[in-house]
């Protein structure tokens, strides 16, 4: 098969590859789609098996960037790079420098930002040598670390479905199964505990839990439980596809919102669960605080200022208003809420090719 007949090819508009002797990178970066601005998306350093595999893998997330950016309402596309490698062993200052001098090359179509596998110290060796990536810890515009950010859109997500499903104007006498408490995890039992809910968690990192437990008086199970636990809410913030087939039968809740990527095992689930009535809060909305924080650092280097939270705060709320749109209209035209959250992000990604094509056109 070649690349253009691969199914996760989806019209990419630029695919490019790069080999660097000296360091030994081997990197791809996709990019999706430049209809709403540069394409913007994380470099995964992952020890793929293959190159084909690394292929897929990036064509895959470069597209799910098209879809988080468009439906955060920012002016960025969707991209997304591969570094083939041990993230382990094989990370120097000089491969994150290679990496950035073949962003260069790119001219701005794509900006790099840290991922699975890379950290804020190699994105920082990177901009050394170029301005194409973003999410920095240090300097006027860096936007640092995007958790608490991310952490607040699904808290402000969860009561969109508190107060749509279960009526209700906080989260008291709402019971929240939260799987995962690291950086996201945390910030989100903190700011549910707040709001009154009562919380069940689990982790399989002993401190993560204990420190979240003692802070917010949450129920501790084991990591197999969390699924089967008498909740309303299901919050994954820990890994993807945690929604399959063996789970969901073991499902108690009545609606799913957390911060984990990539949480249907394959879209099928989606339409099961849609099916059985439990309400799915498609992960890239009410996980997209996270990009609008890196967004502002973008925003504030075009613009020559600041990082601002106050532009944040503007792109959080519309976020939240799109995230209660999808359910809206989820529930008029009964049709499950992944799919109406792609068909908003693809109207949003034509809408904008066509005012391109047609600026370009004269
Ligand atoms: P993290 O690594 O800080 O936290 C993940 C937590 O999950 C850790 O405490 C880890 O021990 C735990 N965990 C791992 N395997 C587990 C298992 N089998 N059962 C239970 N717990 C397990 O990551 P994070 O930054 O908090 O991100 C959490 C999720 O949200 C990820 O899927 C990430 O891709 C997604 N996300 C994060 C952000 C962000 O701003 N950090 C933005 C968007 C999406």
């Amino acid at each position: 098969m070649t690349l253009f007949d691969s199914p996760s090819f989806a019209q990419h508009e630029g695919v490019h590859s790069f080999y660097d002797e000296k360091t030994g990178l081997k990197a791809i970066v996709a990019v999706h789609s430049t209809a709403r601005g540069p394409a913007v998306g994380g470099t995964r350093m992952w020890n793929y098996a293959t190159a084909a595999e690394a292929l897929e893998d990036v064509l895959r997330l470069s597209k799910g960037m098209s879809y988080k950016n468009a439906i955060a309402d920012l002016e960025m596309g969707g991209g997304k790079s591969v570094i083939i490698g041990d993230s382990r062993t094989q990370k120097s200052p000089e491969l994150f420098k290679a990496f950035g001098r073949f962003l260069n090359g790119l001219g701005g179509n794509y900006f790099a930002a840290e991922d699975v596998g890379t950290s804020v110290e190699d994105i920082a060796e990177a901009r050394k040598v170029t301005p194409y990536v973003l999410g920095l810890k240090d300097g006027p515009e860096a936007s640092g670390d995007p958790s608490p950010v991310t952490a607040e859109g699904v808290f402000r997500s969860n009561l969109v479905v508190a107060r749509r499903l279960f009526g209700k104007s906080d989260m008291t006498g709402l019971t929240v199964a939260v799987q995962g408490v690291g950086h996201v995890g945390a910030y989100l039992c903190e700011k549910l505990h707040a709001a009154g809910a009562k919380l069940i968690i689990t982790d399989v990192n002993q401190d993560n839990l204990k420190a979240v437990a003692e802070k917010t008086g949450a129920t501790v199970v084991s990591p197999d439980e969390i699924y089967s636990v008498e909740a309303d809410i299901y919050a994954p913030c820990a890994l993807g596809a945690t929604l399959n087939p063996t789970t969901i039968d073991q499902l108690k809740v009545k609606a799913i919102c957390g911060a984990a990527n990539n949480q249907l095992a394959t879209p099928d689930i989606g339409d099961e669960l849609h099916r059985r009535g439990v309400l799915y809060s498609p992960d890239y909305v009410v996980n997209g605080g996270g990009i609008i924080n890196v967004a502002a650092e973008m925003n504030a280097r075009q613009n020559g200022t600041a990082f601002d939270p106050a532009w944040v705060e503007t792109k959080l709320a519309r976020l939240i208003e799109t995230f209660e749109e999808i359910l809206v209209r989820a529930e008029a035209e009964q049709k499950p809420t992944y799919q109406i959250a792609d068909a908003i992000a693809e109207e949003r990604i034509k809408a904008a090719a066509e005012q391109k094509a047609a600026a370009l056109a004269g």
